[in-house]
């Protein structure tokens, strides 16, 4: 098992929208916090044991070439090949397949990133993949390219951006960094794109293409206003590698008369429906820095009365959703269990007293292992006694919202630490109490 030690950085990108801001220099050479991406990202490659890049280069090639020199300075030997016409983001790898080793890293030249690149080498070599695309939530996904895997992670589908404005996909973002195996890769001419040609050409020939998902920072910097978040977020350390194994504060969430509006057990999408500011509440406690995870009991799977399916199809709305109003979650857990028997079509193997079920605080550890939090330094906000009784149980702070049940329903004797009004408050509670701590 020998480690990925080569990088291609695809850097023929002309920077159209930021052109107002820095002039004529290509997109890989905007400076972020004073550095130029591409800088970013060779020192982020070296810094995971690669040794050698090869960079893409077209608009203004040479001063690409001028700028990385020989590589020496980043610890790496550095090839820059200029394309005489624009071949797409694939069409020059592809034409240049001879020249690359058996497996490398792909980055685009306008995506800064702190990522784990071995870690992700190792899930590559692991899985026996023969490509590997980072995948991740964000908060647009209705113009971004998204990824359809099953539970495997096997990617299944691709759908490129622009999408139908009604029609909801998960909220599984290409991110623009892979893991190639070259003998996967065909030679082709002309322009080639990796998410409308290359993936799609590796499924249908049954290759084994895999996503990796992760929390990971990543983002493209394409735009003035990505530009500008992107320069936020590396001051406030958000791009610090040193942070990212670091478990995290999250924000625990129910979803039914918290985030949507209650109209008793949800069976279908078209009953989603998010209260007023939900989506500017989520983007603040992420702006602050905090995970956000959906935690809910789905006992409709149980009795029958919506499938795994169903349940999937409204949590992809709600992510949509969301994602109009630019927020998004991190992950959703649910309990599709119920322990009461006796409903007609109820599903017998699911009828049982399990330790998911709130105020269960089984969902909860496990977003602590598998998203690597800090159950002290995080929240529940739920409109449920079995919300607030599960943060007693987990050791999370809590607030009751007065949306939905609003601590009506008297299950359980829990006092929550706090009561709001809505998300909103609550978010605004949280922001408060994580100032004045400070
Ligand atoms: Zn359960």
């Amino acid at each position: 098992m020998t480690a990925i030690n080569h990088v291609v950085i695809v850097a023929g990108g002309k920077g159209t929208r930021l052109s107002a801001l820095f002039g004529n220099i290509p997109k890989a050479l905007v400076p972020v916090g004073g550095k130029p991406v591409l800088q970013h990202q060779l020192e982020l490659a070296a810094k995971a044991g690669v040794r050698s890049a090869t960079i893409f280069a077209g608009f203004l090639a040479d001063q690409i070439a001028e700028f990385v020199g020989d590589g020496s300075r980043f610890g790496m030997n550095i090839t820059v090949r200029v394309e005489d016409e624009p071949l797409g983001n694939a069409g020059a790898v592809l034409q240049s397949l001879k020249t690359l080793p058996e497996s490398f890293f792909v980055m685009y030249g306008d995506v800064m990133m702190a990522v784990d690149l071995e870690r992700m080498a190792r899930f590559h070599r692991d899985h026996g993949a023969a490509f590997t695309a980072f995948v991740h939530p964000n908060d647009h996904p209705f113009d971004s390219d998204l990824i359809e895997a099953d539970a495997e992670g096997r990617v299944t589908a691709l759908h490129n951006a622009p999408h139908e404005p009604n029609r909801a996909y998960d909220n599984l973002v290409n991110a623009a960094l892979y893991i190639v195996e070259r003998n996967a890769l065909t030679p082709a001419p002309g322009k080639q794109d990796f998410t409308k040609n290359v993936m799609p050409g590796l499924i249908v020939s049954g290759a084994k293409v895999l996503a990796y998902r992760s929390a990971e920072y990543i983002k493209d910097m394409g735009t003035p206003e990505r530009l500008a978040r992107v320069e936020t977020d590396l001051k406030s350390g958000k791009l610090d590698l040193a942070n990212a194994g670091k478990p995290r504060a999250a924000v625990f969430l129910d979803r039914d008369g918290t985030l949507n509006l209650e109209k008793g057990f949800l069976a279908s999408q078209d009953g989603m429906e998010l209260l007023p500011g939900v989506g500017a509440a989520l983007k603040a406690l992420r702006q602050a820095g905090y995970c956000l995870v959906v935690v809910t009991n789905q006992p409709v799977i149980a009795r029958g009365e919506a499938s795994e399916n169903d349940v999937a199809a409204i949590h992809r709305r709600l992510e949509w959703e969301l994602g109009k109003e630019g927020a998004y979650l991190d992950a959703i857990y649910l309990c599709p269990h119920h322990p009461d028997k006796g409903f007609a079509g109820e599903r017998p193997e699911l009828k049982i007293a399990c330790q998911c079920r709130k105020p269960g605080i089984a969902m909860v550890e496990q977003a602590c292992r598998e998203l690597t939090l800090n159950a002290a330094a995080s929240w529940m906000i739920g409109d449920q006694t079995r919300d607030i009784e599960m943060a007693r149980r987990a050791g999370l702070r809590s607030i009751l919202v007065r949306t939905g049940t609003a601590g009506r329903d008297g299950n359980f004797s829990a006092t929550p630490d706090f009561v709001a009004d809505d998300i909103r408050a609550a978010a605004d509670l949280i922001l408060e109490q994580k100032k004045a701590a400070a």
